[in-house]
């Protein structure tokens, strides 16, 4: 049989006899088939378009590549869809325009900060106390999937100051401290950034951090240096954590830009995040007050709660980050065609698209349990920990799965793809790397620590 030709006994076995006759009475149906066999194959097909029928002719209408298969943001409340819906729009009419041009110059898009500024958000996470607002975790979760399905920068520049910099001063400040720089971080009218990694130590900074404090009369005399700062080469001030010289215990200090002493330099030749303006912070026998010094830190274990609220953060970067992957992968498999056919319809595509919706979903319900165990208090380093190591490490299967679809295409930086592929290599390492959080995660859960 010729491809495509419907065989007539499988037509006239389909027709319903009974609304036949009706049709017959209504209509000349003798004069309708005898113009229709005269019809050339286009007339026909026109005809078949416009009476709506004939499975060969009709355009199917396609799923739309949504990554949330299981829809779990229908478990969400009222208030938290509306956040996840400005957020949404947002990154669609505002950063996805200029993201590669500015992914492309390493720069970050200063401009976006006031435009986020109307968003909004940070008080949906925090109230102007320091305290987090009942449902923080979850929310401060889904702001992060929503940027990160578009672009993971964005989130990082966010997560930068309103997670780890806001959270520092939350923790660590004294009341008034807390008065006088929370309001305009809420309301990103001042800009904060987060200053831990250190040159020759990330994995290693809490046992072996290099920067100094010294007590010097009424203030404090800060010396060392700090890398992978990220949005110190503009914010308004870093916090910088530093080992006493005489007591040997860490100390904060919120440090201003332009403090003398203080310089930052642009680091250079990023494969990932590029958007994201990480700087190289110098600190050369820096003056800081004593006001300046927050007040309420308790040692390591003030940094230590910091990361553990940020981590969650992070573990949803990595969904977010493969949820755009396979979304824009499974757009892209409904309508690129090889040999005549569009390469969803393989198998082997299928195969890649199923599994990349597998780990995303699994991903999606493991940050949501994990959100509500940290907004109902029961989070601990280990169930963060966990999240991290697994999302950052699906992440990183899925982007790869995700570029694989695009063939050639999946390289260049305009189909999207490559930009999530590069940027799950840094979600891979910072915020703790692979290693070092499935350590936490060992010691917890057998009793044993296999730190060095
Ligand atoms: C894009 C980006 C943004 C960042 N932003 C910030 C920021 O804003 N503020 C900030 O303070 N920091 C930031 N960081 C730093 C980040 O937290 C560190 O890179 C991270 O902690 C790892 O430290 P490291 O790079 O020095 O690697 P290292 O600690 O040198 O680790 C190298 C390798 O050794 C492994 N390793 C180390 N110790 C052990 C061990 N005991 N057992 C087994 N394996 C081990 C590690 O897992 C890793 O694979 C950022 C990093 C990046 C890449």
């Amino acid at each position: 049989m010729e491809k495509n030709t419907p065989d007539l006994n499988d037509l006239m076995a389909q027709i319903d006899l009974g609304k036949l006759g009706v049709l017959a009475g209504k209509v000349d149906l003798a004069g309708i088939l005898n113009a229709a066999s005269n019809m050339n194959d286009k007339q026909l097909r026109q005809l078949s378009r416009a009476l709506g029928v004939g499975g060969s002719g009709r355009k199917r209408e396609l799923p739309a590549a949504d990554g949330d298969f299981y829809d779990y943001l229908d478990t969400l409340t009222d208030a938290q869809v509306e956040v996840a819906g400005r957020v949404h729009a947002f990154m669609r009419a505002e950063v996805m325009p200029v993201m590669n041009e500015y992914w492309s110059r390493d720069e970050f898009p200063r401009d976006l900060i006031g435009k986020m500024r109307e968003l909004n958000l940070l008080r949906a996470i925090w109230n102007e106390d320091g305290t987090r607002r009942p449902d923080a975790t979850i929310m401060e979760g889904i702001i992060t999937l929503e940027a990160c399905r578009v672009d993971v920068s964005t989130a990082v520049f966010f997560g930068v100051h309103g997670g780890l910099a806001f959270a520092s001063i939350a923790l660590g400040g004294s009341e008034e401290q807390k008065k006088r720089w929370l309001p305009d971080m809420l309301d990103m009218r001042r800009i904060g950034a987060f200053g831990l990694t250190e040159p020759e130590g990330g994995s290693q900074v809490s046992e072996g951090m290099r920067t100094t404090c010294r007590r010097d009369g009424d203030g404090w005399v800060l010396n060392g240096e700090k890398k992978w700062i990220g949005n110190s080469t503009f914010s308004d001030f870093t916090v910088i954590w530093a080992r006493d010289e005489e007591t040997s215990e860490v100390r904060g200090f919120v440090v201003e830009a332009g403090t003398p002493g203080y310089s930052v330099e642009k680091i250079q030749g990023k494969i990932a995040l590029r958007m994201v303006e990480n700087g190289h912070i110098t600190l050369q026998d820096c003056r800081v007050a004593d006001e300046f010094r927050l007040q309420a830190v308790q040692g390591w274990d003030t940094v230590s709660d910091v990361l553990k609220l940020t981590r969650a953060g992070v573990a949803w970067q990595g969904v977010g980050c493969a949820m755009g992957a396979y979304e824009l992968a499974l757009a892209y498999a409904q309508q690129r065609k090889q040999f005549g056919k569009r390469i969803g319809e393989f198998q082997l595509v299928q195969n890649h698209l199923v599994l990349m919706l597998a780990d995303v979903t699994a991903m999606l319900g493991m940050v949501t349990r994990l959100s509500h165990l940290a907004d109902e208090g029961r989070m601990d380093d280990a169930h963060a920990a966990l999240a991290k190591v697994h999302t950052a490490a699906r992440c990183r299967e899925v982007v790869a799965r995700a570029r694989e679809v695009f063939g050639g295409n999946g390289i260049l930086l305009e189909h999207g793809v490559a930009k999530h592929f590069a940027d799950t290599e840094a979600i891979y390492s910072y915020e703790g790397t692979n290693e070092i959080n499935t350590l936490v995660v060992g010691r917890a859960v057998t009793g044993l620590s296999a730190f060095v």
